[in-house]
């Protein structure tokens, strides 16, 4: 027989929605909410609905945010000549974090994967294509994970964006050995990787 109430079985089993929760975290995180006194619960169940009501996507860059228009597209200080295209919104605070970047984002929601049935169409890739079309960009950096999807989502871009006629420079960010990396540890596909990205002396 189930020791717990219905209330917080039910709580349990919605916390075990959420990716990496299993049933022990998702038990003891709600046991927690249950016996907190300083209001958790109340002010948690505000924030979830808030998020839900006030977040939309930038209709520029379709990063998250509560304005007309994301922070960073607003932000005149911004290089709106280079855009930078990541996978999910995460991406852009792991980007922005690195404090090593001043141009604008495009969020693709996703990546090209046949296996999936995930197409161009169904990722922020033709809004792309339209956004290069009407603002003058002159360089466009793919930042999508060194993944087999990533760089076929990176090799579609640079066809669509061919195909469209669009004049602009793409690259891809580098990827291979990390700081502090030993290369007798490394795997063959990122030594692989590492030698092809290869820059000059001078680059440096
Ligand atoms: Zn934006």
């Amino acid at each position: 027989m189930d020791p717990y109430p219905k209330p917080l079985r039910d709580l349990i089993s919605q916390l075990k929605h959420l990716p990496g929760i299993g049933e022990k975290t998702a038990t003891r995180l709600a046991l927690f909410i249950l016996a907190d006194r300083n209001n958790l619960s109340e002010t948690l169940a505000f924030s979830l609905k808030t998020v839900r009501e006030n977040i939309s996507l930038c209709p520029q860059c379709f990063n998250l945010t509560d304005k007309p228009r994301c922070s960073i597209c607003q932000n005149p200080s911004r290089d709106a000549s280079i855009i930078c295209v990541v996978e999910e919104p995460s991406d852009v605070l792991a980007l922005e974090s690195a404090h090593a970047y001043r141009g604008l984002y495009h969020v693709l929601h996703g990546l090209i994967s046949p296996l999936n049935g995930i197409g161009p169409e169904d990722i922020k890739l033709p809004e792309l294509i339209d956004r290069l079309k009407n603002s003058p960009v002159s360089e466009v950096i793919v930042a999508t994970n060194p993944s087999v999807e990533g760089e076929g989502t990176f090799h579609y871009i640079m066809k669509m964006v061919q195909d469209a006629g669009i004049d602009v420079r793409i690259s891809r960010i580098a990827s291979g050995i990390p700081m502090g990396g030993e290369l007798k540890y490394m795997d063959q596909v990122t030594l692989a990787s590492a030698l092809r990205y290869r820059r000059g002396a001078k680059d440096l």
